[in-house]
């Protein structure tokens, strides 16, 4: 059984990122413009379509008052500092992170609202988790200040849910791959920069080595499974911590191969930086029997559909990439 969005509002925060931009859309398309407001940390871009608030994810009082105004009952929480910027500031991305998230679960339980998504990553694993086919539970022994966050916020979760009803559901997304909003730095982030520079056959230059293995999505598979698990009967949500969810899994060797067979000719090159350090320490392949087996989730999109789907929709929509806040922005 689903139980779909049928009344009331829904409050995206952290709207303008690389899920977000395409979130909003989707949410728009599915139950209507009026139904989703759009916020943000940034003020609102020149030229933004529909609903927006300027609102900060660490402000309880202002979240509770838009809750209130607006007559929220969903609300997604993307607001967050991710891996590669995370390193560079460790205690900010702590902060961001965490608080972030307890605003909203403070929000909804003082507020009585109920439905949160709130997203984790594959970046709660660590070396000490099984590389392949890494299991929805095991040794999880995160390296990254983003990836502790991530792991400590699947407990808040939890616990909230637990402790005081909220449902609170989540996903462990893996590296994400999108032409509507541009990442801008972070450790899956080539997987998408790859695509901009065989546009317009510039060399490229990976960050990353050629066989370092990781678990990615496209992104119209992320949103898909996003809306998919809001939907699905809470009965059947078993995992309030946060759900293993697979796409694919390559290498940059992979990608660049698949993308010459569409542009021939492509020249990239090799020169890992510190993200290297951080791709070694996370599953190259994700085990997500549990989303399977809990709320039907398969994905679509295996590596050529996603290739040729990046190229089409890029040559096609130029306009589509808007600009990415900073370093970072990609898991
Ligand atoms: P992003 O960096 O592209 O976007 C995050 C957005 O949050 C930005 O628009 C930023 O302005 C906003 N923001 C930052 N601080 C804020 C604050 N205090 N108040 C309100 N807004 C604030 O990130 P994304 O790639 O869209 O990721 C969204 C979520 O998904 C994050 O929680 C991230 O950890 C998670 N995730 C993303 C990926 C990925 O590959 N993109 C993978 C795994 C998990």
């Amino acid at each position: 059984m689903q139980s779909k969005e049928t009344s009331g509002t829904i409050l995206v925060i952290g709207a303008l990122g690389q899920i977000g931009s395409d979130l909003v859309v989707e949410l728009r398309r599915r139950y209507g413009p009026d139904r989703v407001i759009a916020a943000d940390i940034r003020p609102q871009p020149a030229h933004y379509q529909g609903q927006y608030l300027q609102l900060d994810a660490l402000d309880l009082p202002a979240q509770l008052e838009v809750i209130r105004a607006h007559h929220i009952t969903t609300i997604y929480n993307l607001a967050a500092i991710l891996s590669a910027r995370g390193e560079q500031d460790p205690l900010n991305a702590w902060r961001i992170n965490m608080d972030g998230l307890l605003v909203t679960l403070e929000a909804m339980r003082i507020t009585g609202i109920n439905r949160l998504f709130w997203p984790s990553s594959i970046a709660v694993f660590g070396p000490g988790s099984p590389k392949l086919h890494t299991p929805q539970d095991s040794v999880m022994d995160p390296s990254t200040v983003y990836g502790i966050s991530k792991l400590a916020g699947e407990r808040w979760c939890a616990y909230y849910h637990e402790k005081y009803g909220v449902d609170v559901r989540s996903l462990r997304y893996p590296g994400l791959i999108s032409y509507r909003a541009k990442p801008g730095g972070g450790t899956t982030d080539y997987a998408v920069d790859i695509f901009h520079h065989a546009l317009r056959q510039d060399p490229y230059t990976c960050f990353l080595r050629e066989d370092t293995l990781l678990p990615m999505m496209y992104m119209p598979d992320a949103i898909r499974a996003t809306i998919d698990l809001m939907e699905a009967d809470p009965a059947s949500i078993r995992v309030r911590s946060s759900y293993n969810l697979a796409g694919m899994s390559f290498t940059p060797g992979e990608i660049f191969a698949e993308i010459r067979k569409l542009v021939p000719g492509l020249q990239t090159s090799f020169a890992p930086d510190f993200r290297q350090a951080i791709a070694d320490s996370w599953p190259g392949s994700i085990d997500d029997s549990a989303a399977r087996t809990d709320w039907g989730w398969e994905p679509s999109y295996d590596l050529a559909a996603m290739v040729a789907d990046m190229l089409a929709q890029l040559e096609a929509n130029q306009s589509f990439v808007v600009p990415a806040m900073g370093p970072g922005s990609s898991n």
